[in-house]
């Protein structure tokens, strides 16, 4: 029999554990990797943090559906991989043989070293670890009006993440919130179209969110400006782009020039045929695209098929990821801007549309039995 391993239970995974329950693969042992038990949806935090949600709505439990899928789930995190021997390795000190192998743990989070020694540094990813801090962090800040937050990073997650906080705060403390910075050099947003960028920009003024278009770092008086103005913040969410994993340089995998892992058409590695991976692990070395929960998604599918004609002996069905991605950007209150190519639009039709998507998105994993489940994909 045949050992697959699938490491983390990413937005692909969820897809290759719902296909496995839908219909068992014969002649395959699957073992799950992952050192939670449930998958935090990251589409829906800024929502959660906003308030309009609960955590548990953002949430899809892998237990069950691992269960379902006739999937062995060994607790714990990957922390070593050797390609050519073929075996993954745990922090534990555990070590897991595959005959073919699939990767969908995520990628890291890519911060200025200075940045990393702010002592009230919230990055966003693990995400466990960043609702976990952030459910701590929250009362604090409601409790002292004199604080500041700022949030480095100007992408989608650092812009809706200021907003929802921004809403949040200023909600529950009035005029008196503590006050929200987003600092991100190269301004918000960029490679989104012009109509994007001024409504995001809007939002930020609405709820009172001070832009800084500077890159930031730790110089001697702590966190200050390119321009050398200090930015007296207490608490720093970094929401500064993805890093590869530190065990993936001596994986002996071949690696894109982003240091993730490269995969070619059907998300096969170029260098191991047995190798799979998906997400922000991995990198498309022939069709480049933008790292967010939207291509992880999209993967799913073609990851399920590919793992299984890998295990039966046949090459991958090529996969080609869309050129453009709908973005539903939460702006704080029950709002939406919609980034479509060169379309904007904003409102609350917006949030509406936003919130239908990932809830039913959400539906497909938090209900069993995952045989009902179809293929939608979330909001961006
Ligand atoms: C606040 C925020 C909001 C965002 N909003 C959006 C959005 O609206 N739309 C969008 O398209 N993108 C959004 N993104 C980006 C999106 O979250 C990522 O691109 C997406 O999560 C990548 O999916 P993934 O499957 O690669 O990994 P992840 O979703 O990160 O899942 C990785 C899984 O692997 C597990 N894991 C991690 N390390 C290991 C290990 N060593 N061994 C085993 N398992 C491991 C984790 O526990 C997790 O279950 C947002 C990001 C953030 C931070």
């Amino acid at each position: 029999m045949k050992r697959l391993v699938l490491a983390g239970a990413g937005h692909a995974h969820l897809h290759v554990l719902r296909a496995l329950a839908e219909t068992p693969w014969s002649g395959v042992e699957v073992v799950l990797v992952t050192p939670h038990p449930r998958q935090i949806y990251s589409g829906m935090v800024p929502g959660w943090i906003a308030g309009h949600y609960h955590l548990d709505e953002c949430v899809a439990p892998i237990l069950p559906l691992a269960q379902a899928a006739g999937v062995r789930t060994v607790q714990g995190a990957v922390c070593g991989l050797d390609a050519d021997r073929r075996s993954v390795s745990l922090q534990d000190g555990r070590t897991i043989a595959f005959d073919v192998l699939s990767l969908d743990t995520g990628a890291g989070i890519a911060m200025d070293a200075g940045v990393a020694r702010h002592p009230g540094l919230l990055p966003v990813r693990p995400l466990e670890s960043f609702v976990a801090q952030w459910t701590q962090a929250l009362p604090m800040l409601l409790s002292d009006v004199h604080a500041r937050v700022a949030v480095v990073g100007g992408g989608a997650a650092g812009v809706e993440l200021a907003l929802a906080l921004a809403y949040r705060l200023g909600r529950e403390s009035g005029p008196a919130a503590p006050r929200v910075t987003l600092a991100c050099g190269g301004g918000p947003l960029r490679g989104h179209a012009r109509g994007v960028v001024r409504r995001a920009r809007a939002a930020l003024a609405q709820q009172g969110v001070e832009l800084i278009e500077q890159r930031v770092s730790f110089g001697a008086s702590g966190l200050e400006t390119a321009a050398g103005e200090p930015l007296a913040a207490a608490w720093v969410i970094a929401a500064t782009g993805v890093a590869p994993p530190d065990w993936l340089a001596a994986s002996g995998l071949a690696l894109a020039p982003d240091g993730l892992i490269a995969v070619g058409q059907g998300q096969q590695s170029v260098s191991h045929a047995n190798v799979f991976a998906a997400g922000d692990v991995a990198s498309r070395i022939d069709a480049p695209h933008a790292k967010s929960g939207v291509y992880a998604v999209r993967a799913g599918p073609v990851l399920s098929r590919n793992l299984q004609r890998a295990l039966a002996g046949h090459p991958p069905a090529p996969y080609q990821p869309q050129r453009r991605s709908l973005y539903l950007l939460a702006t704080g209150p029950r709002e939406a801007i919609v980034s479509w190519g060169p379309f904007a639009a904003s409102g609350r039709f917006a949030w509406r549309w936003k919130d239908w998507i990932d809830r039913r998105f959400m539906r497909q994993y938090q209900s069993a039995p995952a045989a009902r489940c179809r293929g939608d994909a979330p909001s961006g």
